[in-house]
């Protein structure tokens, strides 16, 4: 057995998944009495989805520039979070660690697969406390989770510094880059070639603008992958969110992401003059974490323009901080505007 095979749950690792009605057909059938769909078409949808999303992930394959064998198609990136506990962690015994504070979904996913997650705290700067995460994994310990850009706090980790956790780690590294797009540091998913025990999560959601799709990507080794195909529900993705991502992938989001990280620039450099902004947190992600004298009055004055921003100020480390998303040129002025008229 493997290092990483001997991480996965005994259960998982012997699992048969089910086999759908067209796994088993070998040669091009066009009439389908297979699977008791209806033969009626009505608006598109009577037929199951490829359930291994083929024509979509050979799209993602040439645009992320990795073979299709080492991508996962999820319903977001929650369902990846969710399936490393699943594949991994056997309930009540194993555990995770992860960097605090970070994305809320690593501990719920936990909560409800039994799994204790060992929070541990970033430098005061938001810094990686490497020598912390290791101490605070034990032999149980089969899941790291690190997320570069990092939300809330909105800042990418170097690279450097990542690859060394991630050869070093004795479990599985799963390293959220949610907001990679919008970072100069760019991503690591190519090093899941070199490191077997590296799950790179990326998403539709933020800089390719699907979040209403659900479609999340995770990029691992081939075993993981097959792992996570196995334990993942059949049909995950929709037919409708295939045929819309296939589409949408057609158009690059490049300018649309350049427009962004010159608005987070702007309001960047906007904020400090606010007298009861105190700090604007440098960076990388499609957001700025803000830290202001009075976060809740500041929250209700926002709503009460019509704005909602996110309160992160009862999150560690994150005293008095308001998380606030770059919008287009037209809300950021909004947001100025409103901001303006504070008192
Ligand atoms: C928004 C976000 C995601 C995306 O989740 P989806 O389920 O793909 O929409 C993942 N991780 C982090 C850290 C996020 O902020």
């Amino acid at each position: 057995m493997n290092k990483i095979e001997a991480l996965v749950r005994p259960n998982i690792r012997i699992l048969s998944p089910y086999s759908t009605a067209r796994d088993e057909c070998q040669g091009t059938p066009d009439i389908f009495l297979d699977a008791n769909e209806s033969p009626y078409p009505g608006i598109g949808y009577n037929r199951y989805p490829d359930p291994r999303q083929k024509a979509l992930k050979q799209r993602i394959s040439a645009i992320k520039g990795l073979p299709v064998e080492n991508i996962f198609l999820g319903n977001g990136s929650d369902e990846a979070i969710d399936l490393m506990f699943r594949i991994f962690c056997t309930p009540g015994q194993d555990n995770a660690v992860a960097i605090v504070p970070s994305y809320g979904m690593y501990t719920v996913a936990a909560d409800i697969n039994d799994v204790k997650v060992r929070g541990v705290q970033l430098g005061a700067d938001f810094s990686l406390p490497v020598d912390e995460l290791f101490a605070a994994a034990d032999a149980n310990t089969k899941l790291l989770f690190l997320c570069s850009p990092n939300n809330p706090s909105g800042n990418a980790f170097e690279p450097a510094q990542l690859l060394d956790l991630i050869q070093r780690f004795p479990g599985i590294v799963v390293l959220d880059e949610a907001y990679a797009d919008f970072s100069a540091k760019g991503s690591l998913r190519h090093k899941v070639l070199e490191f077997p025990n590296l799950v790179v999560l990326q998403t539709f959601s933020k800089a390719y603008g699907m979040a209403g799709l659900r479609l999340g990507l995770a990029f691992a080794n081939a075993y993981v992958t097959d792992l996570m195909n196995r334990v993942k529900y059949p049909y995950n993705i929709s037919q409708a969110a295939q045929e819309a991502a296939f589409r949408a992938l057609e158009a690059p989001v490049q300018d649309k992401v350049e427009e962004i990280v010159a608005q987070r620039a702007r309001l960047a450099g906007t904020l400090p003059s606010f007298p009861f902004v105190k700090k604007v947190w440098p960076s990388d992600a499609n957001f700025l974490l803000v830290q202001v004298d009075d976060p809740d009055r500041l929250y209700g004055h926002l709503l009460s323009d019509g704005i909602i921003v996110r309160n992160r100020s009862r999150q560690p480390l994150c005293a008095g901080c308001l998380r606030l998303t770059v919008g287009t040129p037209r809300e950021n002025d909004n947001l100025l505007q409103s901001l303006s008229r504070y008192e």
